[in-house]
């Protein structure tokens, strides 16, 4: 197994061949029986049925475009679909957790990861007890591994790998918005709904956002699933080249970080 095998495809026409040929062999980190669920050594337990996905991740633009190209409906596909009818803190940037989730996850306890319910990912499919939208899910769930074959520097190595893929994901999103001419303020009010941190009476019970406010953020565009797959077909067109200089020399730097991690390994 290889790195070429476990992210999106997407990346694979633009991501450093030399990053992606890496080994991503974890045989320890057993999913479909999750290993987390079972073995007493870790300081607590996760339930069987909820595994790592106790969380609502962050889906670029562009995968949410990917998602809705599909062919084959799944439940995640059809929760994502049900967010944008809905204005669910569905932004131009991407799909991400309301308001009230936000908090929910924030003022949890450490063991509540793993065995709270009502924290279960809207994208994971209880009847097959796995991922519905594996194939272009985002960086967290990408790079998550609860132990690696090569013990902290294995870790150490997934850390730093999702950190050059956030990286690329926020770059590629932005990318997005730049060429369907959303200027660097209209970004800026996007952001503001990513890592917030305090949330005033309203907010902290807010599952979708205002009529008019929505409005604004999508500045002119209606027919939100064209949209998304718009980005989607933008980012399938990028080669290396233009990859490169999306990213620039921060990007490559960090991309040069992940080689060096996993030979640390
Ligand atoms: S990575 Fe997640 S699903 Fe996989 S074994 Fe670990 S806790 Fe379970
Ligand atoms: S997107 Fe998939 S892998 Fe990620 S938390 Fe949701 S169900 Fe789990």
């Amino acid at each position: 197994m290889q790195i070429k095998t476990i992210v999106p495809g997407i990346y694979k026409k633009f991501i450093s061949a030399k990053l992606l040929n890496l080994s991503s062999v974890e045989t320890k980190a057993t999913c479909q029986n999750c290993l987390r669920s079972r073995d007493k050594r870790f300081s607590y337990t996760y339930e069987s049925n909820l595994k790592c996905c106790t969380f609502h991740p962050f889906l670029p633009n562009y995968s949410v475009g990917a998602l809705l190209s599909m062919p084959n409906k799944t439940v995640g596909i059809e929760r994502i679909e049900h967010k944008i009818k809905t204005r669910e803190f569905s932004l131009p940037l991407g799909i991400l957790a309301p308001y009230e989730y936000q908090l929910k996850f924030l003022a949890k306890d450490e063991s509540d990861f793993g065995n709270r319910e009502d924290l279960l990912c809207p994208y994971f499919s209880v009847k097959e007890n796995q991922c519905s939208i594996w194939e272009f899910r985002g960086v967290v769930c990408t790079s998550f591994y609860c132990r690696s074959d090569y013990g902290q520097n294995g870790l150490k190595f997934w850390a730093v790998f999702s950190d050059y893929l956030s990286y690329v994901e926020m770059a590629l999103a932005e990318e997005c918005l730049v060429q369907l001419d959303f200027s660097p303020r209209d970004m800026s009010d996007q952001l503001m709904y990513l890592n917030k941190h305090d949330f005033d009476g309203v907010e902290q019970s807010q599952l979708v956002i205002e009529a008019d406010v929505d409005r604004k953020l999508w500045n002119g565009y209606d027919d939100k699933i064209e949209f998304y797959k718009k980005c989607y077909a933008l980012i399938s067109k990028l080669d290396r080249k233009q990859f490169k200089e999306i990213i620039g020399n921060q990007g490559l730097q960090l991309e040069e970080e992940v080689i060096e991690y996993a030979n640390r390994r």
